[in-house]
């Protein structure tokens, strides 16, 4: 829970908070015109180019959207078209597009940029504001009408004048967001949940065009800095458990003083649990395994080695110590309940099914014997050979 709270506001709202002081801050209000001169451009280039660089089309569209929306409005907002008050109905009418396309290009498929979708992507992405000042010039148009359509009671003071539907498209992203953060968990929903909501202040409660100008620029930031953020896990932690990989045990091991623990843990007959209830089912129990193994007590860390085998490290502790918190571990692995469906059983029926899970496990210290941590891996490797050996589900020391 707590490492979900903190991967859900690091870096996002992190970034978010920072931007929120700084505004209100003397140095905000000094430094903002100056700022302001080379940050939008700034956050245009560095979303384009990360964008790109790390292939997240997404990036490259709400970085594409944010930049043709804040240039719209500079452009609309200025001279003749304010004047013809077409520069405040634009924006409104732009202020509902906005949620509507980052709600369209949150939930659609990575499907590349420079590809037959990409492309259509852009194109959809730059013409629609162009096709909205071309239908503002055509009388009679019932544009207005939908725009002064209200639903929200009068009795609930809004921050300003926009069009209630502004909030209704708001409101829809955020329901939409937060349930794919409660579903998946990942630092790019997680960095979205942060950019809209900056996106949203920029429209809802800014006083002046540099302010909305200064909270769009920072949610291309955030959206930027999160996709450095999940590439970064996507590095470190396995993707099918969400555990730290083989990547991070091998830079954590570097960093073990001279008194510590190594278990290797490997699932009892786990390709035959495979063959009969299929892969898919063989995920499921290896996640239902690592997050068993990741509350193991005792200082423990836990990594997916690699395929069904994992590696707890005590750092401090003796062997002796270690036992009894691997020996927990063990016994809710064996006494798990896993929902199965049988592969051959018929599709739709879904059987809650105590399915026997086990593991065994094989340690090793530091001792004189083993002095680096290859060796003691080496060492509890050989452990869990004998644990297999001797019957499996039980530990060898
Ligand atoms: P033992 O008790 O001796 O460990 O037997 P075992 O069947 O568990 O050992 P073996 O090493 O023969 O089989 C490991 C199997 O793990 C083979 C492979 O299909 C499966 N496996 C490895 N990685 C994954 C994975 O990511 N997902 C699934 N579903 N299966 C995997
Ligand atoms: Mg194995
Ligand atoms: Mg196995």
């Amino acid at each position: 829970m707590i490492r979900q709270l903190i991967g859900f506001v690091f870096p996002g709202g992190i970034l978010f908070f920072t931007a929120l002081v700084f505004l209100n801050s003397d140095k905000g209000e000094t430094w903002m015109p100056s700022l302001m001169r080379i940050y939008p451009e700034f956050v245009t280039v560095l979303g384009l180019i990360i964008g790109w660089r790390f292939n997240r089309s997404k990036l490259v569209f709400f970085t594409m959207i944010l930049t043709v929306f804040a240039l719209s409005l500079r452009h609309f907002s200025e001279g003749k078209m304010a004047v013809h008050g077409l520069g405040h109905d634009f924006f409104y009418v732009a202020a509902i597009l906005l949620p509507l396309n980052f709600l369209f290009f949150f939930v659609i498929k990575e499907r590349g940029i420079l590809t037959f979708h990409g492309i259509f992507r852009i194109v959809f992405i730059l013409i629609q504001f162009p096709l909205v000042f071309f239908a503002f010039q055509i009388q009679d148009f019932p544009l207005r009408v939908y725009l002064e359509y209200s639903f929200i009671p009068k009795a609930v003071s809004l921050p300003n004048r926009l069009p209630h539907a502004v909030y209704a498209a708001f409101g829809i992203l955020f329901i939409v967001i937060i349930a794919a953060i409660i579903r998946k968990q990942r630092a790019f929903e997680n960095g979205f949940f942060w950019a809209t909501l900056s996106v949203f202040l920029g429209l809802v409660y800014s006083q002046s065009g540099s302010v909305s100008l200064f909270y769009l620029s920072s949610a291309v930031l955030i959206l930027a800095i999160s996709v450095i953020e999940s590439s970064h896990s996507m590095a470190f932690r396995d993707e099918l458990t969400g555990i730290l990989g083989r990547r991070s045990l091998n830079d954590y091991i570097l960093k073990l003083g001279s008194t510590y623990t190594i278990a290797m843990v490997d699932i009892d007959h786990f390709k035959k649990f495979n063959d009969r209830y299929g892969h898919a089912t063989g995920d499921d129990v290896l996640r239902l395994v690592a997050s068993i193994l990741s509350e193991v007590g005792g200082g423990g860390k836990c990594f997916r080695y690699g395929g069904e085998e994992f590696t707890v490290v005590f750092p401090g502790k003796a062997a002796k110590d270690a036992v009894s918190f691997l020996e927990g571990v063990r016994e809710r692995v064996a006494s798990s309940v896993l929902t199965v469906r049988n592969k051959k059983s018929n599709r739709s029926k879904q059987a809650k099914k105590r399915v026997a899970v086990t593991i065994s496990i094989g340690l090793a210290e530091k001792d004189g014997l083993f002095s680096t941590p290859e060796e003691v891996i080496h060492a509890a490797d050989k452990a869990l050979y004998r644990a297999k050996k001797s019957g499996r589900n039980r530990i060898i020391g």
